[in-house]
Formats: structure tokens, C-alpha cells, sequence
């Protein structure tokens, strides 16, 4: 597969970076003397839970809506998503005066219900065990005149997501390696990108939830693989596929995928809230899960951690801080 024939490239992601300059926060990047004790390596965090809406989200969503027509954002725009994605749209939609509309399912956690509803979004219903969101979102689509803008299978928002990495390599130059959270892999096929571009030689590894390790199967048989729902405490990464812009992308510039367990979860969003005094979400802890629990060998290299978000339950924090064992590597 060469460059050319990705959906994504570089030089989008530059664009993207441009539209998002002083609109996406620039996020902090941390480092921690204990974690790079446990780990043996020198750890760059790259701190997305501080981005607006609390998750990378923001960037993919903001990007896609501004490359839409005049005309196609006076009519509006339309997702479908329960979690961070919905909240990026309705926030960047709003900041572009732009109509937005987000189907979310009728059990979905009024929190995140009453938010998206805050920023302005119109919500619509649905029943999970009755019907497709993707089917109501391309029907809104069609019978408004929406613009259906997926979380992850869409060029300009895997080019936002990938912003995250090109201002991770601006601010710490080259990495030996870069591990990246992964749901249905629009962050990390944009991250991929820009290590190839902006860091070339950095090997790239993803990492999901051991609950669904869809996207390691994906890869590694060359075919998308679809799984049920899987119970995991990482919600921002329970997909049930990658996407199909994504695959070749991971094709081409992923070296590996792997997977943390729960347990590891917990532990590692304990170690962030003790050690590093923040918040992070399941889901935002899976690439420093895996890289404190030496899933893979980084001794002596120089790491990039994508952490993706803190918006978790409080609920679930508070039980994560008090039943899981401290990191120790
Ligand atoms: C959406 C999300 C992910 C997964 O991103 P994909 O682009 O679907 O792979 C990971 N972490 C958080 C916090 C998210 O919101």
C-alpha cells in the first residue's frame, strides 16, 4: 500500500492543524519521574483529558464541520454517539454556528445526555435493542439534508485526531516509540500518520481493551473484524469495529496492537490521580497501561503516551481509587 492511496496523508493533517489553532486548546505534555522509573523509559504524556469537552474528540469534529460547504453547514450536520464524539460535535458545531443533531440511545447516562443538550446539539432517541443508529443517522441524512459525521471512519476527522501527535513531536521532537489508545482507530490511524511524517522511524503500537480485541485481530489477519459489545470500563473504546479508512492506514504505519486488561485500567487511573494529580478515563489509560506494565519492551527509549480523555463516572473513579492495586511495573 503506498501513501498515495491512503485516505489520509500528512499534509491534511497540517491543514487541520491550521484550522485548529487557537480554537482546540494546545494540550500540556507531562512527564513523571515515577513512571519512567516503573517503566525504564522516558515517558512523554500527552494530556488530551485537558482538551476541550475533556477528550481529543474535539479536534476530528471541529476539522470535519469546517470542511463542509457554505451550504452544507447552513443545513446542518448530524452523529450518532454516546460519548465524547457527540460532545465534541455539539461544542464544535455550536463554535461554527452550525445546526447539529445527535442520536444517542434512550439509556444513554442522562450526564452526557443533559451536556450534549447544553451545547446547543438537537438529541434524538433511540432504542439500542430495537434499532441501528447508523441506519437513523443516515436517514436524518437524507430526509434533512444533514451531513452524517461518524467518530471515526471520515478523513477530516481522522486528520483533526492526528493534530494530537504532530504538537506531541513539535514540543518533544522524535520518538522511539508512541503508544496510542485505540477504539475504532481514527486516533491512532492520524497519530500513525503523523509519526511517519513528523518522527519517522518511531514504531507505532496501539492498544485496546482486552475485552475486544477487535482491532489487533483486524490487523493482524488483514480483514475488519466485527465483535459483540465488549465489557470493558474503557466506554470511549467499545467499538465493535475499526473502520475501513482505517485498516489500510494501520496497514501501512502501525507496528503492532495490544491490549490491556480492566484491572490494568484501574490501576494505571489510580497512578494518574495519585502520582500525576489527574483525572483520566478508562479508555485514556490504555496506552499507559501498556506501556507501565511492559506489554511491550521500551527500555531506554524515548515514548509518546497518548492519554485520550477524562471524562469518567465519578462513581467508577472513586471505586478504581479505592479496589485497585498501586502500579508498581
Ligand atoms: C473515542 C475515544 C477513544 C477511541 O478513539 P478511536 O478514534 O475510536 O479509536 C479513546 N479514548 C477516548 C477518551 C475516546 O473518547
Amino acid at each position: 500500500m503506498t501513501a498515495t492511496t491512503l485516505a489520509v496523508n500528512y499534509a491534511d493533517i497540517d491543514a487541520a492543524a491550521r484550522r485548529l489553532e487557537g480554537v482546540a486548546h494546545r494540550t500540556p505534555v507531562l512527564t513523571s519521574r515515577q513512571a519512567d522509573d516503573i517503566s525504564g523509559a522516558q515517558l512523554f504524556f500527552k494530556c488530551e483529558n485537558y482538551q476541550r469537552v475533556g477528550a481529543f474528540k474535539f479536534r476530528g469534529a471541529y476539522n470535519a464541520i469546517s470542511c463542509l460547504s457554505d451550504q452544507q453547514k447552513q443545513r446542518g450536520v448530524v452523529a450518532f454517539s454516546s460519548g465524547n464524539h457527540a460532545q465534541g460535535m455539539a461544542l464544535a458545531a455550536r463554535m461554527l454556528g452550525v445546526k447539529v443533531t445527535i442520536v444517542m440511545p434512550s439509556d444513554a447516562p442522562a450526564m452526557k445526555l443533559a451536556a450534549t443538550r447544553e451545547y446547543g446539539a438537537e438529541v434524538i432517541l433511540y432504542d439500542r435493542q430495537q434499532e441501528d443508529r447508523e441506519v437513523i443517522a443516515a436517514r436524518l441524512g437524507q430526509e434533512r439534508g444533514l451531513a452524517v459525521i461518524p467518530a471515526y471512519d471520515h478523513a477530516d476527522v481522522i486528520a483533526g485526531q492526528g493534530t494530537v501527535v504532530k504538537e506531541l513531536i513539535e514540543e518533544v521532537g522524535p520518538l522511539d516509540y508512541l503508544f496510542v489508545c485505540t477504539g475504532g482507530g481514527g486516533l491512532l490511524s492520524g497519530s500513525a500518520i503523523a509519526a511517519a511524517h513528523w518522527s519517522p522511524g518511531c514504531v507505532v503500537i496501539g492498544v485496546e481493551p482486552e475485552a475486544g480485541n477487535d482491532a489487533q485481530r483486524s490487523l493482524r489477519s488483514g480483514q475488519i473484524v466485527h465483535i459483540e459489545v465488549p465489557a470493558t470500563i474503557a466506554d470511549g473504546a467499545q467499538t465493535q469495529h475499526i473502520g475501513k479508512l482505517v485498516l489500510p492506514i494501520l496497514q501501512a504505519h502501525v507496528h503492532d496492537i495490544v491490549t490491556v486488561s480492566d484491572d490494568q485500567l484501574r490501576a494505571q487511573i489510580r497512578f494518574f490521580a495519585e502520582r500525576m494529580k489527574m483525572v483520566v478515563e478508562g479508555a485514556g489509560a490504555l496506552a499507559a497501561a501498556a506501556v507501565m506494565n511492559k506489554v511491550v519492551d521500551v527500555a531506554g527509549k524515548k515514548v509518546g503516551v497518548i492519554v485520550s480523555g477524562g471524562n469518567i463516572d465519578m462513581a467508577l473513579f472513586a471505586e478504581c481509587m479505592a479496589r485497585s492495586a498501586p502500579v508498581r511495573g
